[in-house]
């Protein structure tokens, strides 16, 4: 096994300096860290809604809040509006959080069906302080983490805001096109790259962060590429920005069209919008209009044109190569998950550094680890798609009748019949199955009988308690614009 001393970072996106700032930071004293980007193909330029995993990635690295939030003009994040999803014209919002209390035999959504049966329910969101929060648009730090919050952030600012840490921890910055990327005889490692101005850059770890091309991970090592399009067809997008026309809300907004969706992120500066969706069932002149005829503000950009595959890489890590960001898979951006991937793929790698060398059982496991990440988001995702009562155009009769995998299907089963939800191992996402289930419109047949043993009073009383607990707190907080201005200091 050969140490590892010299690691290679290619690309300059958010995958590849968020990876070159921690371990700049966190391994720099041991390691040299090279990170070649090329300022000719420049970054995808999206990727601008995260979820509340970055706040513990920013702690890790000891960035300042304060110094993030005005470097990358970013704004606070509740959670997503989920507008013509269910149904055209009806609404829900995820938040981040946790809806009702933890209760210990069954999960809150029980007391919440058998209140709904006896007609004493509030809306599933009111009993969720983020969920009220975001829909008043407040917003304030609380704590011991009293209110989730993620961010919005501008991304080309947000990759500049690491590089600088990258690079005061000894990271070097190379700019150049990588033209060749040669491999070993003896084993196909990766031995160096070389740039097309002839500069060689020799490693013995290569991280590849070069997008959607895969430049080390594929091109050289043809590593192979799971394809999911079947469960996820959108293969398409179209990126705009705009100025604002209102105060920035506290959550992203995903709204359904009826061949894909639009996503709208509220900035200090401006707002980043996008139409995700499938060139089979809409061509590219008609989403782009569409996109054009459903924007506020003036022009910013030109819509861009972005095409993806959804699907994984077949190994994230093979050989000396370990793929992060777009190089590594994509899954649509319907759950902000990217970035929050990338950060666990840094993590992880970080947890199983291979100072010694690298050794087979730690590139398994590492692989192991990230294939049930992604697949329990890609479940998650696939679901917003398969429960809905649209059937209003072939787009969404498709969706409708997918054959969804087992692990999905299974789940809802599961919650259709019984009103059950189990977090499986680490998976991402917790109370967030109930909130989509219920709030794509399936309701399940049973609650649990242990609500049973509540009187009709204790029951009223339960839920009454903590939906005022949550208004109280709500009433509270300031509105989002006005905290943004005090924290930040400029707006
Ligand atoms: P890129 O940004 O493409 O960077 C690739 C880098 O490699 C660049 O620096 C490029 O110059 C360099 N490079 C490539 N080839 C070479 C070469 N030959 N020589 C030298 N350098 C090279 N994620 C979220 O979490 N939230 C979102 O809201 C979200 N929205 C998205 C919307 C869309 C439409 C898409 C497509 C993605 C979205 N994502 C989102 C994903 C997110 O954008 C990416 O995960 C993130 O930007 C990381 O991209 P990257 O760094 O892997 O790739």
């Amino acid at each position: 096994m050969q140490p590892i001393k010299r690691v290679v970072i290619a690309g300059g996106g958010t995958a590849g300096w968020m990876a070159a700032a921690a371990m700049a930071k966190l391994l720099g004293k041991n390691l040299d860290i090279t990170l070649i980007e090329s300022d000719d193909i420049g970054t995808v330029g999206v990727g601008e809604a995260t979820i509340p995993t970055l706040v513990f990635f920013h702690k890790l690295l000891g960035i300042s809040e304060r110094d993030f939030m005005a470097a990358t003009h970013g704004t606070y994040k509740l959670g997503i509006q989920f507008e013509n999803w269910r149904d055209v014209g009806e609404d829900y919002l995820h938040a981040f959080g946790v809806t009702g209390k933890d209760c210990w035999a069954a999960g809150f959504q029980h007391f919440w069906l058998k209140g709904r049966e006896m007609g004493i329910s509030k809306p599933f969101g009111d009993y969720c302080l983020e969920h009220q929060a975001a829909v008043s648009s407040r917003f304030a730090h609380l704590p011991n983490n009293g209110l989730n919050y993620a961010f919005h952030m501008d991304a080309g600012l947000y990759a500049g805001f690491l590089r600088k840490i990258a690079e005061q921890h000894g990271c070097q910055r190379v700019e150049g096109k990588i033209a060749q990327v040669n491999t070993r005889s003896s084993d196909g490692f990766i031995d160096h790259l070389v740039l097309d101005n002839g500069q060689r850059i020799d490693g013995d770890l290569f991280i590849d962060c070069t997008g959607f091309r895969g430049l080390l991970i594929e091109q050289a090592l043809h590593t192979g590429y799971e394809d999911w399009s079947h469960w996820l067809l959108n293969d398409s997008a179209l990126a705009l920005q705009t100025t604002a026309v209102e105060p920035p809300r506290a959550y992203t907004r995903s709204i359904a069209h009826d061949a894909g969706w639009q996503w709208r992120i509220p900035l200090q500066h401006r707002v980043g919008n996008g139409l995700v969706y499938s060139h089979h069932y809409l061509d590219d002149d008609a989403a782009r209009q569409r996109l054009l005829d459903n924007v506020e503000g003036e022009h910013l950009t030109e819509p861009r044109l972005i095409r993806f595959k959804t699907g994984r890489r077949r190994k994230q890590w093979n050989k000396n190569c370990v793929a992060l960001g777009l190089a590594s898979g994509f899954l649509e951006p319907l759950e902000s998950t990217s970035i929050h991937l990338i950060q666990q793929g840094i993590v992880r790698l970080l947890r199983m550094f291979p100072t010694q060398g690298i050794c087979p059982a730690d590139v398994l496991e590492y692989n192991r680890q990230t294939d049930f990440d992604v697949e329990h988001i890609r479940d998650f995702i696939i679901l917003h798609y398969v429960v809905t009562n649209r059937h209003d155009s072939p787009y969404w009769q498709h969706c409708r009748n997918l054959d969804m995998p087992e692990s999905l299907a299974h789940r809802i089963e599961l919650f259709r019949e019984t009103g059950r939800v189990f977090r499986e191992g680490s998976e991402l996402f917790d109370d967030s199955w109930q909130q989509v289930m219920i709030g794509q419109g399936l309701i399940p047949e049973r609650y649990h009988p242990i609500v049973d043993t509540m009187s009709e009073q204790e029951l009223r009383q339960f839920l009454g308690h903590i939906e005022t607990n949550v208004a109280n707190t709500v009433a509270g907080l300031p509105a989002h614009q006005q905290y943004l201005q005090q924290f930040v200091g400029k707006l």
